[in-house]
């Protein structure tokens, strides 16, 4: 069991069995994330995570919530189902085998109220400490941003010890700060990127005009849109509705697809600075500009849209918690995107935390290596555990993945990733050979017991005819000797008839 919690008393995990086999890749526990090698968690082991927040159906009856529902069928039912399972979440325990069948012959006004008391107890309020002292297990799985959001919501939850999140964000205190920071992004950026673009620009005066051109055009079109801006803000993303153009793909590019993580604009402005060094009829001037662009201010403050997006959306206490868990949840990475006509074979795919998905965004693997620190070592570290599963058969339907998902890697990182398939491959080929012997001997053993119960069919065939004649034999015996009666009978009469003449003559 693989659960990440010591103490999910309100969890049932009867139905998980061990060893498994895994049907495809996005099952697989502690499976380590390709880009930054920290373990991934599955879906179902979030849910299971989330569902512990619920509060159990023998709690329900204690909360004064419920007890206008005290006079209801649906109510005693459910109180009834609550001695079965004490300590089941509500939503689980209605799922009892015996609960269902029963619920379908229900009247159709128990079963809305009982779908009503359902529905409300698992809106339950969560108070945030709780969700807290959990979730700080996970904090080795998160990524900087993700750790900054945790962070701020532990302060949080430690000044509003008695309130739930959702309670927490829309308190005007709250609400106001993080609405203040967004609305000062742009200012308190402004000065810094100002002051740093006028010494690119200074120094780019040492270039030919040319290349003065390509300066001007990456801080139009690349820096000031990635830096200035605010990305994902749900308060102006009515108003301005300039496009830019993807500077990988070529598409036109709409606010919601902005880069919003810090590496992901890092790598977007970085890179172009390096393109340009790279081709610079000057490459030392262009290594100063590169150092200078290396000092923009890249970090967009997460926290502050995660919780106005959690106030201005009215989520509930679990959507909120979710928005956090899902972060660390196994999802499929496009490593030629589907913008280049990448397609969603499992070959053109790695398995990445979600928020590592967003931090990639569509920049080249080819790009991306040469920025993030480990990636190599994390994708062949995945990529090992994925061949072990396969080759100790606890891996289905992806007999074929590590060396075709290697000249994928191969492909779009212009032969900078090189994954280490050989030793996969010897092992595979020995779990086939092994397989084929087992295959082997389990058709000699076949062989074997047809060829004895065909000998033992033999002999009783045997038997069979020499029974038959026997039978045969007996039939004969039986026909001479009633012929052999047959002239008894007459011989004995003949005889009588014989007598009956001596008789009269005398
Ligand atoms: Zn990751």
């Amino acid at each position: 069991m693989n659960i990440i919690f010591s103490t999910p008393q309100n969890i049932s995990f009867t139905n998980r069995t061990s060893p498994k086999k895994y049907q495809n890749l996005s099952g697989v526990e502690n499976l380590p994330c390709a880009i930054c090698g920290n373990r991934m968690y599955t879906k179902k082991e979030l849910e299971y995570i989330l569902d512990s927040f619920t509060p159990s159906i023998a709690s329900v009856f204690k909360d004064k919530e419920f007890e206008s529902y005290k006079d209801t069928n649906a109510y005693s039912l459910l109180k009834e189902l609550a001695k079965k399972h004490p300590k089941t979440p509500i939503k689980n325990a209605v799922k009892d085998e015996d609960f269902t069948i029963k619920f379908q012959f229900l009247p159709e006004y128990t079963q809305q109220v009982i779908t009503e008391i359902v529905a409300k107890a698992s809106k339950n309020k969560i108070i945030a400490a709780n969700v807290i002292k959990k979730i700080e297990k996970l904090k080795p799985a998160f990524g900087e941003e993700e750790v900054d959001i945790f962070n701020a919501l532990k302060k949080y939850a430690e000044k509003y010890p008695d309130k739930s999140f959702s309670e927490i964000f829309s308190l005007s205190e709250v609400y106001q700060t993080h609405l203040e920071n967004i609305r000062s992004y742009k200012s308190s950026r402004f000065p810094k990127v100002n002051e740093i673009m006028e010494n690119i620009r200074t120094l780019g005066k040492q270039l030919p005009v040319e290349e003065q051109d390509e300066l001007s055009i990456i801080e139009n079109e690349v820096v000031r849109p990635l830096i200035d801006r605010i990305f994902f803000n749900p308060y102006l993303r009515n108003k301005n509705k300039e496009i830019l153009t993807d500077i990988y793909t070529g598409e036109q590019l709409y606010r919601e697809n902005y880069a919003y993580r810090t590496l992901t604009k890092k790598i977007n402005i970085l890179s172009q600075y390096e393109d340009l060094r790279k081709h610079s009829s000057n490459p030392k001037v262009m290594a100063k500009i590169c150092e200078l662009a290396k000092e923009l201010p890249f970090e967009t403050r997460l926290v502050d849209f995660f919780i106005l997006d959690a106030a201005k959306n009215h989520k509930s206490d679990r959507d909120i918690i979710w928005d956090l868990l899902s972060r660390v949840v196994n999802s499929y990475d496009h490593i030629i995107p589907r913008s280049k006509d990448g397609s969603n074979d499992l070959s053109n795919g790695l398995r990445v935390h979600k928020y590592c998905n967003e931090e990639r965004d569509v920049i080249p693997y080819s790009i991306f290596s040469m920025y993030k620190v480990g990636l190599n070592e994390n994708i062949q570290k995945q990529i090992s555990k994925i061949a072990s599963l396969i080759t100790n058969e606890k891996l289905l339907n992806s007999d074929e993945y590590p060396t075709s998902v290697r000249e994928t890697l191969l492909e779009a990182s212009d032969g900078r990733i090189i994954i280490d398939t050989d030793s996969f491959v010897k092992n595979y080929q020995n779990m086939i050979a092994k397989k084929a012997k087992g295959i082997n001997e389990s058709k000699e053993r076949l062989f074997a017991i047809v060829e004895h119960y065909r000998k033992i069919n033999n002999s009783i065939s045997e038997k069979i005819e020499d029974l038959t004649k026997e039978i045969e034999e007996l039939k004969e015996n039986k026909k001479t000797n009633k012929k052999l009666i047959k002239n008894a009978h007459k011989c004995l009469e003949v005889l009588m008839h014989e007598e009956i003449k001596l008789e009269k003559k005398i």
